[in-house]
């Protein structure tokens, strides 16, 4: 235990990103939950009260041109943009990552019946587009995703196919109209293969949406570079935005002329103050909103992405993998053999920024945890979350993490909940 204790010590001294942890607040609670709900940005509180006391309270209506209300979804989306790999122009922050799902399946299916995703290689015109009546669905996604596919293809007259995301290449052909994936798996922490997928499906005349919830913020993207057509993500797990903070919408440039919202809204119309009775979408990204803005919660989340000022998504990155990494030899060392298993890939270019482990009795250790200061959080029937937000954890929040894992362990009735002891274990 000690030796592993330096070791944390020798790492948070080497850590490049030590000193961004005090532009959150945090107490003394070892917070692994940033996967689910990012800490609180210092800045927020100040921000909000601006907002609500001048800028509403005082200005009233005339914030929608002096405090930039009205152009806020665009300008905090291309904030989110070098985050994720994407150039000005293409992001729109607004609803919730259900409903952006949506706009971006319905889409990407009305975009495969007039000819994918550019990519294309037949063109517009070519053979098999009127017969796309396939949406396929990664079988394991996070519930919403699942549900939203489910009636995004009954409304487009598809049918779903949910298939592991190592099956989507087997899976796609002339029939295929778009893939709904996402890039790290919410239970495992599995990171998929965005650039392989993406052009596998393009090359199948379909396209690619990404939900990009469990990477935004943890890893390197690259949405442009991978030629990824329509993608959405939450802002409130490691972009740290606050609860409910509204989600964001890209569509790549090339599509958006072509991009056909299935929730075409005034916000949405080329003139929205003309008050017309017929639609007329706007053009770029402005096209991917709805209705009203939820100008408070966005308001919020452009003060939180403050915290990225100076901060490198491949820094972010590096210290990502080492925490997980060293997570996984804490573990090793503290919990006994076997009374965990862990479900997130070794190989770094299959990782999250989370571990998942498997154990018996996975609630009530969680509970457990909680009550000692180590938060992470239960997913049903049997795994512990782990999520490491590398902004604000650091080594030894991840040595203490482990080493109250063993003790709960440890004193549970029989030296571990619902298993037997191992010989020679080192549950401490
Ligand atoms: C967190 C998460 C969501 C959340 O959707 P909301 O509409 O914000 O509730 C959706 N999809 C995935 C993969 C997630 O991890």
């Amino acid at each position: 235990m000690s030796e592993l204790h330096f070791k944390a010590g020798e790492l948070d001294a080497g850590d490049d990103l030590a000193s961004v942890r005090s532009r959150f607040v945090l107490d003394d609670v070892v917070y692994l939950d940033g996967n689910s709900l990012g800490a609180l940005p210092a800045n927020v509180p100040g921000r909000v009260e601006d907002v609500v006391r001048r800028q509403w309270g005082e200005l009233r209506i005339r914030s929608w041109e002096e405090s930039g209300w009205w152009t806020a979804p665009e300008r905090i989306g291309d904030r989110i943009a070098p985050l994720v790999g994407a150039g000005a122009g293409q992001i729109v922050v607004g609803d919730s990552t259900s409903v952006n799902v949506f706009k971006a399946l319905v889409g990407a299916v009305r975009l495969a019946r007039i000819g994918g995703a550019g990519h294309d290689e037949r063109g517009p015109g070519g053979s098999g587009r009127e017969q796309r009546d396939e949406i396929v669905v990664d079988a394991t996604t996070f519930p919403t995703d699942g549900y939203i596919a489910e009636s995004a293809a009954r409304m487009t007259g598809c049918t779903l196919r949910p298939v592991t995301p190592a099956e989507v290449p087997d899976v796609l052909g002339d029939r295929t109209a778009a893939v709904l994936l996402n890039h790290v798996d919410y239970r495992t922490g599995r990171l998929h293969d965005l650039p392989g997928l993406t052009s596998a499906v393009h090359a199948a005349g379909a396209v690619a949406v990404w939900d990009l919830c469990h990477s935004a913020g943890a890893l390197p993207v690259g949405l442009d570079e991978h030629g990824v057509g329509l993608a959405v993500g939450c802002t409130y797990k490691y972009l740290n935005g606050g609860p409910g903070s509204p989600a964001y919408l890209y569509v790549r440039r090339e599509l958006q002329d072509r991009f056909d919202s299935p929730l075409p809204g005034w916000n949405s119309h080329a003139e929205p103050f003309g008050m017309r009775p017929d639609y007329t979408p706007a053009a770029g990204a402005p096209r991917g909103r709805v209705g009203t803005p939820d100008i408070l919660s966005m308001l919020a989340l452009e003060a939180a992405l403050e915290v990225w000022d100076g901060v490198s998504v491949a820094g972010v990155r590096a210290k990502s993998l080492a925490l997980t990494d060293f997570f996984l030899e804490c573990v090793a060392a503290y919990v006994p053999a076997r009374r965990v298993e862990s479900l997130t890939p070794v190989a770094h270019a299959e990782r999250g920024s989370q571990v998942a482990l498997r154990c018996s009795d996975a609630g009530e250790v969680m509970k457990r945890l909680i009550e000692r200061g180590v938060v992470g959080d239960f997913r049903h029937p049997d795994v512990l979350r782990f999520g490491f937000t590398p902004l604000y954890v650091g080594f030894a929040d991840v040595e203490r993490a482990a080493r109250v894992l063993a003790e709960v362990w440890g004193e549970a009735p029989g030296g571990g909940p619902g298993d037997t002891p191992e010989p020679g274990g080192g549950a401490g």
